[in-house]
C-alpha cells in the first residue's frame, strides 16, 4: 500500500512537525520528544519556583521508553496500582507514591519495599495496614513509608460526572463528616485529587474548601498533595498563581507539597498516525481506517470527543465530507465526522492529533486488533519505531 502525504499533514505537536510520511509504520503513535521536553521544562520551572515536588500520574501516561528524559525534569512518579508503581521502579526511579481506592495484602506487600508515600482511601484501609507500614518502617529505618489520607473536601470543580471526585457519592475520598480524628494517628500527610484538565483558578477555590473543612489537621502534617488535573503546560494557564498557592501552603502550615499531573507532562505531545484501509458509502463515505476508537482510543467514545485531525475541518467546512471509522466489529467504532479539502483515497495517512495521553495506556485488543506501533520523534529529527506490537500480546492476556 502506497503512503502519500499531502502538503496539508504535517502535525504541530507543540512547537514541532511529525511528517506522517516518515513516520515508519501504520498504525503508530509517535511521540514529540522535544514537545515533551517543553512540557517538561515548564513543570521542572513551576517545581523550583514554587518549592514543590512534581511527580508524573502514570495513569495518563507511562511511555516508559520516554522515562529518561521524564527522569531529568520530574521529581519522580505517581501510582495507582501495583504494576505501574513496579514500573516507574524499574524504568523511572525517583519517588514512588501509590494511592488506589483499595488495596489488599498482596499490594501491600508489592508497594511498601519500593514506594516512598502510600495514600489510603479511607480510615478502615489504614487500620487495616498500618501495623505492617509500622513493621516495614522499624526494618527499614532508611526506607521508611510515608503514609497519608486522601480526603473529600466535597468542592466540585470538574464538570464531566464521570470525571469528578466530588460528585454527590463518590468513592473517592474521606468526607470530613466521616473523617474520625483518633483513627489518623501514624498518618503524616493529606492527598486530594479533584481536578481535571483545570487551571490555578479551580485549585485555588478547592485549596480554600480544604482549609475551611480540614484546616485544623493542616498543621500537623509533613506534606500535603494536591493531585492531579493541573493543566499546567496548556497555553495560557496561569502558572504564578500556583506557585503562589503552593508558597503559601508551605510557609504557612510547614507542609512538603506535591503535584501528581498526568495529562499536563504529554497533552500535544504525540500524534496517532493511521491508514485508511477502505471508502465505504452509506449516507456518505465512510473512510475505514487501520485504528480503532475503542481499542486505541477509547476515551474518543467513553468522554466522548472528537479528536482533531490534521487538515480536517468539521463537516462541511471544506469541500469533501467523510466519516471516520475504526477497524473492530463494534457497530459504534466510530471515530468522528471532517471534512478534508481533497477526496481521501486509500493508502492515504491520516494523523490524529493530541494522542499521547489517556490513550495509550487505555489501548485494549479487543477483536485481536492490532496495537499501533510506538514511535519516538528524536530532536535530531528521527524517528526511531521502538515497539511493535505482535500477536502474542493478543494470546498472553487471555490465556
Ligand atoms: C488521574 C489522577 C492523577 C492525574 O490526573 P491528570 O488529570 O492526568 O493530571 C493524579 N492523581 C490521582 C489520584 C489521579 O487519580
Amino acid at each position: 500500500m502506497t503512503t502519500q502525504a499531502s502538503p496539508t499533514s504535517v502535525a504541530k505537536t507543540g512547537m514541532h512537525s511529525i511528517d506522517p510520511a516518515l513516520v515508519p509504520d501504520s498504525p503508530s503513535w509517535v511521540i514529540d520528544m522535544t514537545a515533551l521536553e517543553n512540557n517538561l521544562r515548564i513543570l521542572a520551572d513551576v517545581q523550583e519556583r514554587a518549592g514543590c515536588k512534581i511527580l508524573i500520574a502514570l495513569k495518563g501516561f507511562a511511555t516508559w521508553s520516554t522515562f529518561p528524559l521524564v527522569r531529568k525534569y520530574l521529581s519522580g512518579a505517581t501510582a495507582s496500582a501495583p504494576h505501574e508503581a513496579r514500573l516507574a521502579h524499574e524504568k523511572l526511579g525517583g519517588e514512588l507514591h501509590a494511592y488506589a481506592p483499595a488495596y489488599s495484602d498482596s499490594d501491600i506487600s508489592e508497594l511498601l519495599p519500593i514506594c516512598d508515600h502510600l495514600v489510603f482511601n479511607s480510615l478502615s484501609q489504614w487500620q487495616r495496614f498500618r501495623s505492617r507500614v509500622e513493621a516495614h518502617n522499624k526494618a527499614h529505618p532508611d526506607r521508611r513509608v510515608s503514609c497519608g489520607l486522601r480526603i473529600n473536601p466535597e468542592h466540585r470543580e470538574v464538570a464531566v460526572a464521570l470525571y469528578d471526585p466530588c460528585a454527590p457519592g463518590s468513592r473517592l475520598g474521606v468526607t470530613r463528616e466521616a473523617l474520625r480524628p483518633e483513627l489518623m494517628e501514624g498518618l503524616e500527610g493529606l492527598h486530594f485529587h479533584t481536578l481535571c484538565e483545570l487551571d490555578s483558578d479551580a485549585l485555588e477555590r478547592t485549596v480554600a474548601a480544604v482549609e475551611e473543612k480540614f484546616g485544623d489537621l493542616l498543621p500537623k502534617l509533613k506534606w500535603l498533595n494536591l493531585g492531579g488535573g493541573h493543566h499546567i503546560t496548556r497555553p495560557g494557564y496561569d502558572t504564578d498563581r500556583l506557585v503562589r498557592i503552593v508558597k503559601r501552603l508551605r510557609e504557612r502550615y510547614g507542609v512538603a507539597v506535591y503535584l501528581e499531573p498526568g495529562e499536563a507532562v504529554a497533552i500535544r505531545t504525540g500524534v496517532l498516525v493511521a491508514t485508511v484501509l477502505d471508502i465505504v458509502e452509506n449516507n456518505g463515505p465512510i473512510a475505514i481506517l487501520d485504528t480503532s476508537a475503542t481499542a486505541h482510543m477509547p476515551d474518543v467514545l467513553e468522554m466522548p470527543y472528537r479528536p482533531e485531525v490534521v487538515g480536517a475541518g468539521h463537516p462541511g467546512e471544506k469541500a469533501h465530507n467523510y466519516r471516520l471509522g475504526g477497524l473492530t466489529c463494534l457497530a459504534g467504532d466510530m471515530i468522528g465526522e471532517y471534512s478534508f479539502d481533497h477526496p481521501i483515497v486509500v493508502g492515504e495517512r491520516i494523523v490524529l492529533l493530541d494522542m499521547s495521553h489517556y490513550t495509550m495506556v487505555k489501548t485494549s485488543n479487543f477483536n485481536g486488533v492490532r496495537l499501533p506501533s510506538i514511535v519516538l520523534r528524536h530532536q535530531d529529527g528521527q524517528y526511531e519505531l521502538v515497539k511493535k506490537f505482535g500477536y502474542e500480546v493478543y494470546r498472553d492476556r487471555l490465556g
